[in-house]
């Protein structure tokens, strides 16, 4: 799906005109091709700072140095007139107050400038909760009030900040969640903060390149849109993915799956008998699963004051009630593998509400804490469980909204567009690798930090 201002503001001449009558001017987004590449960031600056003190300096310091950036190190830079930085690294963990903050002015200032378009900046501080003081709390909760506004001032260029808060003791897994949010892989992952923990089994080290092989991925809604793209991603990372869809779509379902040699279940999830179907299926054939993906999903929007039973019973019934059921069979049964992956289809309408959308809203909020239970339910077997939530996302659905609604959408956000398909896959592939072993019970947004809901 193409943006007209996107196209028109990567012509220079057009861009200088479109500037001056204050039309927005969004960047074209850099994204990676294909999949993951243990060398990343080739021929790249990186600029690696931290405050003194700061605990996970060793960490970013061997990731860094396996990409293939050429990097610098300061902890308070003094660029020259021609620097120019492709992404930026602060290691703010481990603050005791709210004076250490001073570090983050002194690294950031004198290069806010000196980044180029599609630049990536990552920023990690403690996770607050496991501050041994008020104060400390209080410094490291302040790092991402910092990251989300700088996200906000370099969005237009491309560029994107995000956050991730680190348990101490989690300093060993921000490996794989750093050289996502470096890389073209988070294109539309903007303004957003992870949260990586050092509970449960901890992970092995994780391949950088195919991380998926020989695991068994379910994809359910897996015909078209985010789940079929989701699903190539997966298999483009060595799983076998099964894809899932309603019986009325079982030649686009085959059609999606024949593209990387999946597998085909014509199922409607919403059957009394789906969770036993899907279950016997998945332990028969591959003795169990690694990956599932709850995506599947529709809207019924109405005002509640218009709204139909029939559209309530069956937004909950799909959105929340399926997936609930399938769950408790898939984890009752330990069907989902040890260092399993779910991930839910959330929404930005169910953290902020959209009108028009009670039952929609409702059912995404409902995997929220679904997401926040299971999480804690399934750490002792290394089975993550997360959500992603989607912004405006360019598919025929968006493409059918009014040109004033579709507008909005798209420039509401700081990177001043909608993301694809392809952007929320990228997402999901990133949690379900072996590497994100840390991440669990987070709701990641991929909205181009939208500010609906934010
Ligand atoms: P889509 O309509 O293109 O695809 C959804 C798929 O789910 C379809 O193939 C459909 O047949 C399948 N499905 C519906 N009911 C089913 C059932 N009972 N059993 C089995 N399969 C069923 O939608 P999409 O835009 O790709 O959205 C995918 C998910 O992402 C949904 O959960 C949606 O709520 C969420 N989401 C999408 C956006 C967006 O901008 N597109 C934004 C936020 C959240």
């Amino acid at each position: 799906m193409s943006d007209y201002l996107v196209n028109a503001a990567s012509k220079p001449t057009l861009r200088k005109f479109m500037g001056a009558l204050g039309i927005p001017t969004p960047v074209e987004l850099a994204r990676a091709e294909g999949p993951y590449q243990a060398r990343f960031l080739e021929g790249q600056r990186v600029l690696f700072g931290a405050r003194p003190g700061a605990g996970a300096r060793d960490t970013i310091n061997t990731v860094l140095s396996g990409t293939g950036a050429r990097v610098d190190t300061s902890d308070k830079p003094q660029p020259a007139d021609d620097d120019r930085y492709d992404a930026l690294v602060f290691d703010a963990t481990q603050m005791s107050d709210a004076a250490d903050l001073k570090a983050l002015y002194e690294f950031f200032h004198p290069v806010a400038r000196k980044l180029t378009k599609n630049a990536r900046v990552v920023v990690l501080t403690s996770q607050p909760e496991s501050m041994p003081t008020v104060a400390a709390a209080a410094a490291a909760r302040a790092v991402e009030g910092f990251t989300r506004s700088f996200a906000k001032e370099i969005g237009k260029f491309g560029s994107t900040v995000n956050l991730l808060y680190v348990e101490p003791g989690a300093e060993a897994r921000i490996a794989t969640p750093l050289r996502f949010f470096l890389s073209d892989h988070s294109t539309f992952v903007d303004g957003q903060a992870l949260t990586i923990t050092a509970a449960g089994i901890a992970p092995a080290d994780p391949p950088e390149t195919q991380p998926l092989t020989g695991k068994t991925a379910l994809v359910t809604g897996g015909a078209r849109g985010i789940g079929a793209a989701t699903a190539a991603r997966l298999a483009s990372e060595g799983a076998h993915v099964v894809c899932l869809d309603i019986p009325q779509d079982k030649d686009t379902l085959d059609a999606t799956v024949a593209e990387f040699g999946g597998t085909a279940l014509a199922l409607d999830i919403t059957d009394d008998s789906a969770p036993r179907q899907i279950a016997d299926f998945l332990k028969e054939k591959f003795g169990g699963v690694d990956i599932v993906i709850h995506n599947a999903g529709v809207t019924r929007d109405k005002t509640l004051a218009n709204m139909p039973e029939h559209y309530w019973d069956m937004v909950l019934a799909i959105n929340l009630q399926a997936i609930l059921a399938v769950d408790a069979v898939l984890m009752d049964e330990q069907i989902v593998n040890e260092h399993g992956r779910v991930v839910c289809l959330c929404s930005i309408g169910g953290i902020a509400g959209n009108r028009g959308q009670t039952n929609y809203g409702a059912t995404k909020a409902g995997l929220i804490g679904f997401v926040e239970r299971r999480a804690d339910a399934q750490r002792d077997r290394g089975v993550t469980v997360n959500a992603v939530a989607p912004g405006f996302i360019e598919t025929r659905m968006t493409a059918e909204m009014p040109f004033g609604v579709r507008e909005a959408g798209r420039r509401l956000a700081s990177l001043g567009q909608g993301g694809t398909p392809g952007d929320v896959a990228e997402t999901i592939t990133f949690l379900c690798t072996p590497g994100a072993g840390g991440v669990s019970g987070n709701v990641l947004r991929v909205c181009g930090q939208s500010l609906i809901g934010a």
